[in-house]
C-alpha cells in the first residue's frame, strides 16, 4: 500500500510513463492526419533516464509502472528495455498500453519479459472501419498481435475500446465476444473531449448507453472482479459488470460521466519528461533536465510537489487539454 499520500489523502502509487510521442497509426480522435511534429532524440528521455527515474519513483513507493505513448513499440529497443526494466524491478507491476500492431514482430523479446500485462486498444474489428479510424492501419496486424500476446503468456490482457456513436456502437457486443472467446477482458472507455475538433456530444456514449447497447447479450450486474493473484495493485478506474447469460465480465471506464478523481492513484510523465498529476490538468513540471543531471533531491522534491498539486476533481483541472498521444494515454 506504499506510495505518496497527497493533500487530499489519495495514495499515489502508479505512474504512467510515455516512451514516445510517435505512432504508426493516426487514430482520428488521437492524432492529426499529418501526425505531430516529432520530438528529437535529445528532447525525450533516454532508456537509462527512464530506468533511473523509475528507481526514484520506486524509492517513493510506486508499485506500478505502465509504459505508453504514442505507440511504445515504435520506439526502437522497447522490448529489450522492458527486459532490462524487469531485471532491475523484479517486483514492480509492469504493463504497456499498445495498439498491438507491432507485437508479432517483437515476439522473441516480449516473451522474455516476465509478468508483463498489456492493454490493447481495439475500436473495431471491421477491416474497413479500422483502416478509416486509424487512417491506414491493418486490423490483421492487430489480431495477429493479440494472438501472439496470448501465445507468449502475457496476462492479463485487456481490450480497450472507445465507443463512438455512429462509428462502432453497433459493434460493441461483437468486440466483447471477441475478447471473451480469446480469454481477454473487454473494457469500454468513454470518449473524452481531449481534442474538441473530433469530440462532439452526438458522438459521445456514456456508461449507461454503452451498457444498454450491451443488453442484447443479456443483463449486467455490477461486480468486483479479481484478475490476478497480484493484489498489491488496485484494479484501476473501470467499473466491472457480469453478464447474466455468460457469467463473464466487461468493464466500463466512466472517464467523463462519473469521474474517479477521489480514488485516482496515478501520475503521468510525457516522453519529454513533463510530469502531470492529472490527465486534464495543464499543470506540468518539466523534469528532463534534473533527471539528466541525476539530481535525486530535486527530482524527488518535484514529484512530491506535483502530487501535491493533484486537483481534487477534473472539474478543477480542466485548463489543460491535449492529445493522448502527447500526454501518454
Ligand atoms: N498507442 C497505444 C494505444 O493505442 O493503445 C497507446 C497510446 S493511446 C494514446 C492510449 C489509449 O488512449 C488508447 O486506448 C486510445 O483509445 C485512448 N484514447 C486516445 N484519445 C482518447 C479520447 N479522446 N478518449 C478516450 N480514449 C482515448
Ligand atoms: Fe497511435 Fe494509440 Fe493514438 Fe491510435 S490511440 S494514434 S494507436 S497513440
Amino acid at each position: 500500500m506504499a506510495g505518496i499520500i497527497d493533500s487530499r489523502g489519495r495514495r499515489v502509487n502508479y505512474a504512467r510513463i510515455s516512451v514516445t510521442d510517435r505512432c504508426n497509426y493516426r487514430c482520428v480522435y488521437c492524432m492529426p492526419e499529418d501526425g505531430v511534429k516529432p520530438l528529437s532524440h535529445t528532447e525525450i528521455m533516454r532508456y537509462e533516464d527512464i530506468l533511473w527515474f523509475s528507481e526514484v519513483l520506486s524509492g517513493l513507493g510506486m508499485k506500478k509502472i505502465r509504459f505508453t505513448g504514442g505507440e511504445p513499440l515504435v520506439r526502437r529497443g522497447m522490448p529489450k528495455f522492458l527486459i532490462d526494466f524487469r531485471k532491475v524491478f523484479p517486483e514492480m507491476s509492469l504493463s504497456i498500453t499498445t495498439n498491438a500492431s507491432l507485437v508479432t514482430q517483437n515476439i522473441s523479446d516480449l516473451a522474455k519479459v516476465r509478468g508483463l500485462s498489456m492493454n490493447i486498444s481495439l475500436d473495431t474489428l471491421d477491416p474497413i472501419k479500422f483502416r478509416e479510424m486509424t487512417r491506414g492501419g491493418d486490423i490483421g496486424d492487430v489480431v495477429s498481435g493479440i494472438r501472439t500476446a496470448i501465445e507468449i503468456g502475457i496476462s492479463p490482457i485487456k481490450i480497450n475500446t472507445v465507443p463512438i456513436r455512429g462509428f462502432n456502437d453497433s459493434e460493441l457486443p461483437r468486440i466483447v465476444n471477441f475478447a471473451w472467446d480469446n480469454g481477454l477482458i473487454p473494457r469500454f472507455i468513454e470518449f473524452m473531449p481531449l481534442c474538441d475538433d473530433v469530440w462532439t456530444r452526438d458522438r459521445f456514449m456514456g456508461a449507461a448507453e454503452i451498457l444498454s447497447v450491451l443488453e442484447e447479450m443479456g443483463s449486467w450486474n455490477s461486480v468486483q472482479p479479481v484478475f490476478s493473484p497480484d493484489s498489491r495493485v488496485p484494479h484501476g478506474p473501470a467499473r466491472y459488470y457480469t453478464n447474466s447469460a455468460s457469467g463473464q465480465t466487461a468493464g466500463i471506464i466512466e472517464a467523463v460521466s462519473n469521474h474517479f478523481c477521489s480514488e485516482c492513484n496515478r501520475l503521468r510523465v510525457t516522453s519529454s519528461g513533463r510530469m502531470r498529476s492529472c490527465l486534464f490538468s495543464g499543470n506540468e513540471i518539466p523534469l528532463l533536465h534534473i533527471i539528466r543531471e541525476r539530481n535525486l533531491e530535486a527530482v524527488r522534491r518535484e514529484i512530491i510537489a506535483c502530487i501535491d498539486m493533484k486537483p481534487h476533481s477534473w472539474n478543477d483541472a480542466r485548463d489543460g487539454k491535449g492529445r493522448m498521444s502527447d500526454i501518454g494515454g
